[in-house]
């Protein structure tokens, strides 16, 4: 053959073979998501979607992740070093959700495979959520639709469902980064006063609001609404116990958007009952799916059923994300959102 042409060939058979080999690689996704975001994965690889909406047993993911290149997975999967030892095909587990707590990524890292996130996309339906739960407690939205449904409303009485302003009132935000630095913008429409609490400080954020850099234990002590938005981690589980409830102001309202386990709910619900706060508004629980049952006959509590980012447009943009994490590595590249940028691919 002209040695011209030689290379030409060469280069034509590797990429044959490299499309063959793309046709082979195995995707599996954990929960039904939306189909047309995940075409893209499927015009090139072959995608196992589980169709169970609670997502696999642990045992039945231990099974599933078996010969898998990737794994788009969810909060619902622990990854754990033994998922991740059955997976000895994968490259990558993209996460759906911002939060990756349930992936051991120190031991993935270990074992050369990416882990990837989907940030951003939701930030600001998960900061409206923590609006809305603000809003509701704060105005007893629950209780009152409940009682007009039970046709118990009679007319105006000047002391129905009294709730408590929000106008002017302080936000304290525990963890003040993408999505907690969106709620903390929506407060300038209330004309409130915003402090915040982060290991290093969020300047863009005190240009943007004004917003205080405060001790934990002074955000506690001085604010009316509590937003927590840090991520879960071996730091910030407990964050919030009975010591710190004790510290927050009987008329102070607790949100949590962000993960269960930052707050003891126990401790929670001991502060409810006897008054150490007004109320609390809860999106994540401790041991999801179970909910301290006492939490669930209280009126001052509105308790949602992890919809943080639950919006049509943010799901899809989440679906996007982490099919396109999952095409990069597969494509022998490196995830978009790159949780743990030290590794090195296996
Ligand atoms: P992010 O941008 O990383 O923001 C987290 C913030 O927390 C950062 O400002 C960080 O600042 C601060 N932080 C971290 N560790 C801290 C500590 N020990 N003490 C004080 N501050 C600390 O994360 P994000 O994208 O906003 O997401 C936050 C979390 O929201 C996610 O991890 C996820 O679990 C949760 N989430 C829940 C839902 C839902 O459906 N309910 C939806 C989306 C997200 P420093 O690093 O300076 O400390």
């Amino acid at each position: 053959m002209d040695s011209l042409v030689q290379p030409l060939h060469d280069l034509q058979k590797i990429l044959s073979l490299r499309r063959e080999n793309k046709m082979t690689s195995k995707v599996l996704v954990t929960i039904p998501l939306f189909e047309e975001p995940l075409q893209r994965l499927k015009t090139h690889y072959e995608v196992t979607v589980n169709p169970k909406a609670e997502g696999f047993s642990a045992p039945e993911l231990l099974e599933a992740v078996q010969g898998m290149d990737g794994v788009l997975c969810c909060s619902l999967d622990s990854i754990t070093p033994e998922v991740i030892d059955a997976a000895t095909q994968a490259k990558v587990f993209a996460n759906y959700g911002v939060g990756y707590n349930n992936i051991d990524v120190s031991y993935a890292t270990q074992k050369g495979i990416f882990v990837a996130n989907t940030p951003d996309v939701l930030n600001q339906a998960t900061a409206d959520l923590a609006w809305a739960l603000m809003l509701s407690v704060a105005r007893k939205a629950v209780p009152a639709d409940h009682f007009t449904r039970a046709k118990q409303f009679e007319g105006f009485r000047p002391r129905l469902f009294l709730g408590l302003d929000i106008y002017q009132k302080t936000l304290g935000v525990i963890g003040a980064g993408r999505i907690g630095g969106f709620v903390a913008k929506r407060a300038l429409g209330f004309d409130m006063e915003v402090l915040y609490h982060n290991r290093t400080r969020n300047h863009d954020l005190e240009q943007a609001t004004n917003a205080k850099w405060v001790e934990l234990e002074t955000l506690l002590k001085t604010s009316d609404f509590i937003s927590i938005n840090v991520p879960l981690n071996s730091n910030t589980k407990y964050m919030i116990q009975e010591e710190q409830l004790r510290q927050m102001k009987p008329s102070a309202i607790l949100i949590n958007t962000a993960r269960g386990p930052i707050v003891d709910e126990k401790a929670l619900v001991k502060a409810l009952k006897e008054g150490w706060i007004y109320g609390a508004g809860l999106d994540v629980y401790e041991q999801e799916p179970l909910i301290e049952p006492e939490l669930l006959t209280m009126d001052n509590v509105v308790l949602l059923p992890h919809i943080g980012s639950s919006t049509l447009e943010t799901r899809v943009k989440m679906t996007e994300m982490a099919a396109s994490n999952i095409l990069k590595v597969l494509e022998g590249g490196t995830p978009l959102n790159w949780v743990n940028p030290e590794c090195r691919a296996r």
